[in-house]
């Protein structure tokens, strides 16, 4: 059963990680931006390990990402491992969760099997593709009527199709602390979208929603590409309801040619500046730094931090890195 927890008076936060490649220095400093915010009004401070897709986790990448949060001076009050009331904190551990999820959404008309794929909706696009990548879901192709029985049907492995969540057809606001005013008219931008994929794959919208909605999660911290998500995921919380969190995305980390981290700037994973060195302070010192929090990156624990850190003064801009991070951090 689905049971959310009573919003808590306190603040709890999250960090999720998804254990697909070693952490780098912007998951980091989302990471040390979420714990920040918790730890600076006294809150709780959970840990979530979102291993949904099984074939992309990589064996032993949870516990080196954590041994790595932990190498930095960050720690956590309930997660793997350690435990703690709303648990498990492993998303592969939760299908059951995913699955009365979909049960409830299912008893209030709001989910509806599809078996169009990717190719069949691009050769049916119309409008631009919306931030999902992917055109938006076109309303007309919503079953008119759909047989009794269909979803016990598709729960026993009889269907082959996905399923997807029926939007409304209004626009969600909501304020996030670092970009302000948020408008977005999913009907348009994303329409109907999946909860779990034609593979039997759970989607992140639903884990991330249920996981935070039943961890009794009161602000999520993550970072600036997932802004494009969150109207979705309000839909669906609201569909559930759940109380939303507060929000705040934090801009994105690119490297000395301007480009998004990834697997290629292996250069840039926590791991790589240890072992060229660099310490924990001084790398938190820099993160604090490119954060806004600090006038200059002088070495400093997550801890000493804490009263440096307001929403107002986390910067606005994707942070650019220097060409050798590790040489900049040994020598400052
Ligand atoms: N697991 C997601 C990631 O690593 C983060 C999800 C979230 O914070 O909502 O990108």
């Amino acid at each position: 059963m689905l049971h959310f927890p009573k919003p808590a008076n306190e603040v709890r936060g999250r960090y999720a990680p998804s254990p697909t490649g070693r952490l780098h220095v912007g998951s980091a400093r989302t990471a040390l931006a979420a714990w920040l915010s918790v730890r600076a009004r006294g809150g709780v401070f959970v840990m979530r390990v979102e291993d949904l897709d099984g074939p992309r986790a990589v064996p032993g990448m949870a516990e080196a990402i954590l041994e790595d949060l932990r190498w930095l001076g960050i720690d956590w009050d309930a997660g793997p491992a350690l435990g703690g009331p709303h648990g498990p904190y492993t998303q592969s551990e939760r299908f059951h969760l995913y699955e009365a999820a979909l049960d409830r959404l299912h008893g209030l008309e709001r989910l509806f099997p599809c078996r169009h794929s990717r190719k069949d909706l691009q050769r049916l696009a119309t409008a631009p593709h919306g931030s999902s990548g992917l055109p938006p879901y076109p309303a007309v192709l919503r079953p008119s009527d759909l047989a009794p029985g269909w979803f016990d049907v598709h729960r026993n492995g009889g269907a082959d199709a996905a399923l997807r969540f029926l939007v409304h057809d209004r626009p969600v606001a909501f304020e996030d602390r670092v970009h302000g005013a948020i408008i977005e008219p999913v009907h348009e931008t994303v329409g109907d979208f999946v909860l779990k994929r034609r593979d039997g794959v759970y989607a992140y919208q639903l884990a991330v929603v249920v996981d935070d909605l039943m961890m009794g999660i009161t602000e999520v911290v993550r970072g600036e590409d997932l802004l494009a998500s969150t109207a979705r995921q309000i839909q669906l919380i609201e569909a559930l309801g759940g109380a939303r969190p507060a929000y705040g995305h934090v801009p994105l980390v690119v490297n000395a040619g301007g480009q998004k981290l990834s697997k290629r700037d292996e250069s840039l994973t926590l791991a790589s500046l240890r072992a060229a060195g660099v310490r924990p302070e001084m790398l938190v010192g820099y993160l604090g730094y490119s954060l806004g929090l600090l006038p200059e990156p002088i070495p400093c624990t997550p801890a000493g931090l804490i009263p440096h850190f307001a929403w107002e003064r986390v910067s606005k801009q994707p942070w650019r890195l220097p060409d050798d991070l590790a040489m900049v951090l040994r020598t400052a």
